[in-house]
């Protein structure tokens, strides 16, 4: 780190359990953000203040309108604009330092499991399921942590995948694809902007601790959050001997 670093990340490098070289593994850090927008926009503005080294940010959407109540990457005068390109110039403005890779695109499933390989870890930032069990599948099969999150109304979750560890659970685990679950969305259902806040800073705390190797994660525990009462309750889970996605399989 040079001089310039040191200060920029002195608060950092003052917490014990992070210090020099805790701040030196998120320099080095390479993350995947799927989704810039409510929990997209404050994960990647955290990552990119505390400095990870390269930030691939991927949205194939616009900013429109009704995005602004909550998604506090975009700008009222970047409306029209691609979702990561414009994340791209708030997180410049932010820090320079770090590489932020836009990418104007869908992922499928051939390039999520191109990116989570090229990546230490996954922030799934979306808001569908079939995106989410994609980016589940990519993450287990290329062994790399999944921090999820998730914003409805004024509901909030999120958990950490430890993927790169033995006998983690796996998105999959917890919400089986075949299950009968109701898609349910802000363009219908609403949601409370400051609850995207919360979730996204919560996905941003995680990562930055797995890339720095400090404190335990979320792994086998899913965070639920009623914001409209405030209450926090906390799931513990197993992995599933028999899940599709992440079961070695009968051959095994
Ligand atoms: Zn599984």
């Amino acid at each position: 780190m040079n001089d310039s670093q040191l200060l920029r990340y002195s608060r950092h490098i003052l917490l014990d359990a992070l210090g020099v070289e805790g701040q030196q593994r998120i320099l080095n850090g390479r993350v995947l953000i799927v989704g810039a927008g409510g929990l997209g926009s404050p994960a990647a503005l955290y990552l990119t203040a505390a400095g990870v080294g390269q930030i691939t940010l991927a949205d194939d959407d616009t900013v429109d309108l009704t995005n602004l109540q909550r998604q506090i990457l975009h700008r009222d005068s970047r409306i029209g604009v691609n979702k990561a390109l414009s994340g791209q110039i708030a997180l410049a403005e932010i820090n320079p330092e770090v590489r932020v890779v836009p990418l104007a695109e869908r992922l499928d499933a051939a390039r999520l499991a191109e990116l989570a390989a090229e990546a230490d870890l996954v922030l799934d930032c979306t808001d569908n399921f079939a995106t989410r069990h994609a980016i589940n599948r990519a993450c287990v099969a290329q062994k790399k942590p999944l921090v999820s999150g998730a914003a409805i109304r004024f509901d909030g979750q999120v958990s950490v995948y430890a993927l790169h560890q033995k006998n983690a659970p796996c998105y999959h685990c917890l919400f089986p694809e075949a299950a009968e679950v109701e898609e349910t969305r802000c363009a219908t259902l609403g949601v409370f902007a400051p609850l995207t806040g919360i979730i996204g800073s919560m996905q941003a705390t995680e990562a930055l601790k797995l890339l720095a190797g400090i404190g335990e994660t979320l792994n086998g525990r899913l965070l639920l959050i009623d914001s409209l009462d405030m209450q926090w309750r906390s799931v513990r889970f197993k992995r599933d001997p028999d899940c599709a996605v992440c079961s070695a399989g009968p051959a095994a």
